[in-house]
């Protein structure tokens, strides 16, 4: 008898037995094959990921699968060994890992509908129209009207009668018209400028190793062309049968990208996959790329989990983008499983940025990963922004926190007609205690990390150790009273400057302004053509957009990051700052950067005016190393969530306690409440383990959540996250 072993969404981890079903004698069922089961009551939708011949369930108790799911081939062995990987390195039971990576439609039992948003016709498609009959002629109509327009939306099609239905669904069965995405209406396509030396150095390195696995830091300033060199790496992968892996923050925020590679590639051999497209469309283009019919993947870091049999490339593009971290469920790291999904392919893998991670940058310059830079802009002429310090001690912002030199810039930028930037930092820093004279700010005394203010409770807690003090009524370093946490919103901002500049046209982009669907493409359009004078933003606005009228970037309150009670506070704030300079004098124009600020001497400002990333990525690497933080250690937290903090600490207590013992050089900290302690109605606290090593680490806590699952955690929701973002 055979025995399937099956997948199933539950959080035990565990597979679960079943017999075949009836339809087996007909078909063996293969590995991969999606399959419908009775479990209790339910009807659930599993993977089989392996065969067995016999049970320890008693024979009497097995119950036999409905049926296999026939509407998609198996998925491949090359998917499954992803999905045991994710498993084991993110601590969840491969059920859950492989339901959170298919696309959801899959999870559902019901067939998939053969549509489309739009269609195209293929090459043998062009061959048919040749010499098709002339009585057929629905098919003929078909094809001649995508002979001229492909693709075109099922409404464009002459499809009124269901003779010409009948035939549109010949037509693809046969391959002569193929599923593809509707194109988004793009700028019209460019003309491929020939690439700079370093371009060029880029792309020959990345070429010549194109038949294994290498990873590549691609480090290119803000324009210096980073699009163009992925654009021609993918067209090589493509031109030699190779599939291309693409991963962006956010399609919305990069929509340049998208336009580029439209551009380029054939509707039917790219698909984008995001959350936002049709469930239904989504699972196609997952199944086209799985079939092998798409040759090029653009995706958000979901589209890490698409089955690419012929992977050939693999490119990251910002890689140090928080958005590739999934924060919930399965806590993937896209740019971490590409890396893998690389080596697994034998292919390269290319980490695109302006500004890289410092965990990408140290593989960078520890030798594990080869570093490409582009140093300059990649159009002639075009140099990167002056960057100018406000000094707000030296000169005192008015009550509305604008400086003078600010305003006056902003008034000489409106008169010239073009554009100005204002970004605010709006991030969710936790609160600090910092004093506004000296620039001193509340530390742990046991962590190089910065206390946490908990104005309910009146004290600082530090989010590392669990350390905790009490507000302090002076500066212990001046002797100043007025020591207050950081904070200031962008809608107050927006007014101010509706008051302070009275004929601009003032437009804010945030995430509260651009929750409506559609929105925030209508207000880079807007942008774009000039329809605003001042931009009011958060990193929304930061992020790879070419705005070619925007001159003046004016950069508020990030001070708070300097002092965040994160260790990647100074990572981020260079990031974000970078990223936002990058915005300025994009075309001929040069462009300028103020930065408000009462730390002008400090090294990550300093850095910020050279645009000099390696040596704030050197200073922040020592900072790093001496208190012990990534990527010198490795850092995994256990996360418990209940109606009360008592609750999920007791069980935290109780984790620790039946904590395998502790191998040398790991070490496991106190519980303490999370930064957001308070989420959603439900307490949350959390223990940090560090190791020195990797492969430490990963067998601790493999044993450490056998161990989890076995304690009665009641009132209790506990989760482990590998490589932690948030605190
Ligand atoms: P990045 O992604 O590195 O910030 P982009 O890819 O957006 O930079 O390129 C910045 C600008 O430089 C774009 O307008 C692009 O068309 C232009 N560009 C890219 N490569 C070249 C090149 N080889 N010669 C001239 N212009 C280029
Ligand atoms: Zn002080
Ligand atoms: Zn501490």
């Amino acid at each position: 008898m055979t025995i399937l072993r099956i997948a199933l969404d539950v959080p035990l981890p565990q597979l679960y037995d079943y017999r075949e079903p009836p339809s087996a004698k007909a078909r063996p069922v293969e590995i991969g094959c999606r399959v419908l089961v009775p479990f209790g009551r339910r009807r659930l939708v599993g993977v089989v990921v392996e065969t067995a011949r016999e049970s320890e369930i008693p024979a009497e108790r097995l119950r036999s699968a409905y049926g296999v799911l026939s509407d998609t081939p198996p998925l491949p062995g090359h998917w499954l060994a992803l999905a045991r990987f994710a498993a084991a390195y993110y601590q969840r039971p491969l059920g859950e890992v492989i339901h959170a990576a298919l696309p959801p439609r899959l999870r559902r039992p019901e067939p998939l509908k053969a549509e489309a948003e739009a269609w195209a016709i293929t090459d043998a498609g062009q061959a048919l129209l040749a010499s098709l009959p002339s009585r057929r002629t629905h098919r003929r109509a078909l094809l001649e009207h995508l002979a001229t327009s492909s693709p075109a939306t099922p409404n464009d099609l002459p499809l009124a009668t269901d003779a010409a239905r009948a035939a549109l669904r010949a037509l693809v069965a046969e391959g002569a018209i193929a599923a593809c995405d509707l194109m988004p209406i793009t700028s019209a396509p460019q003309e491929r400028v020939p690439l700079t030396d370093a371009q060029q150095a880029a792309f020959d390195a990345v070429v010549a190793s194109r038949d294994r696995f290498q990873a590549f830091l691609l480090h290119g300033v803000t324009g210096s062309g980073k699009t163009e060199v992925y654009l021609r790496l993918a067209s090589e992968a493509v031109r030699s049968g190779r599939q291309v892996l693409i991963l962006v923050p956010e399609i919305n925020l990069t929509p340049q990208l998208e336009a580029t590679f439209r551009a380029v590639f054939p509707a039917q051999t790219l698909v984008t996959l995001t959350s936002a497209a049709a469930d239904n469309i989504r699972a196609l283009n997952w199944i086209a790329a799985m079939t092998g019919r798409a040759r090029v993947v653009l995706g958000t870091r979901l589209a890490v989990f698409t089955p690419l049999p012929e992977l050939g490339l693999v490119v990251v593009d910002e890689e140090q983008d928080a958005s590739f971290k999934q924060q919930e469920g399965l806590r993937y790291s896209a740019r971490d499983l590409a890396v893998y999904r690389a080596h697994a392919a034998g292919c390269p893998v290319v980490l695109g940025t302006a500004t890289p991670s410092l965990e990408t940058w140290w593989n960078a310059q520890s030798g594990r990963y080869r570093l490409l830079s582009m140093p300059e802009r990649a159009r002639a002429g075009a140099v990167l922004p002056a960057v100018r310090l406000i000094d707000t001690r030296a000169e005192p912002p008015s009550k509305d926190g604008l400086s003078d030199t600010i305003v006056r810039a902003i008034e000489a930028c409106l008169a010239r007609g073009e554009q100005a930037l204002v970004f605010l930092n709006r991030r969710g820093y936790a609160p600090v205690l910092a004093c506004n004279a000296c620039g001193w700010a509340a530390g742990c005394v046991r962590c190089a990390a910065h206390l946490v203010v908990h104005l309910g409770e009146r004290r600082l807690r530090c989010h590392h150790c669990g350390h905790v003090e009490g507000i302090p009524r002076v500066c212990p370093t001046c002797g100043n009273v007025d020591l207050m946490p950081f904070g200031r919103g962008t809608q107050k901002l927006e007014a101010t400057l509706i008051e302070r500049f009275p004929g601009a046209r003032v437009l804010r982009v945030d995430s509260d302004s651009t929750r409506a669907k559609g929105r925030f493409n209508e207000m880079t359009e807007a942008i774009r053509s000039g329809r605003a004078d001042i931009l009011v933003g958060t990193q929304m606005l930061a992020k790879g957009h070419d705005f070619p009228g925007v001159t003046l970037v004016v950069v508020l309150n990030t001070d708070a990051g300097l002092v965040s009670s994160d260790y990647r506070g100074p990572e981020r704030l260079f990031q974000q700052l970078e990223q936002v300079a990058g915005r300025a004098g994009r075309a001929d124009r040069p462009g300028e950067v103020l930065v408000q600020t009462r730390f002008p001497r400090h090294p990550l400002y300093q850095a910020l005016i050279e645009h000099d990333y390696p040596r704030f990525a050197a200073a922040a690497l020592e900072e790093r190393q001496v208190a012990g933080f990534p990527p010198f250690v490795h850092e995994a937290v256990l996360r418990a969530e209940s109606e009360t903090l008592e609750h999920a600490n007791a069980f935290l207590r109780t984790a620790i306690r039946s904590a395998p013992p502790r191998p040398e050089g790991m070490h496991l900290y106190d519980p303490v409440p999370m930064t957001l302690a308070r989420l959603a109605g439900r307490e949350r606290a959390q223990v940090l383990v560090q190791s020195s090593s990797r492969s430490v680490l990963q067998s601790f806590l493999q044993q450490w959540a056998t161990a989890l699952h076995a304690i009665n955690a009641r009132d209790v929701r506990w989760h482990i996250d590998v490589d932690p973002l948030e605190f």
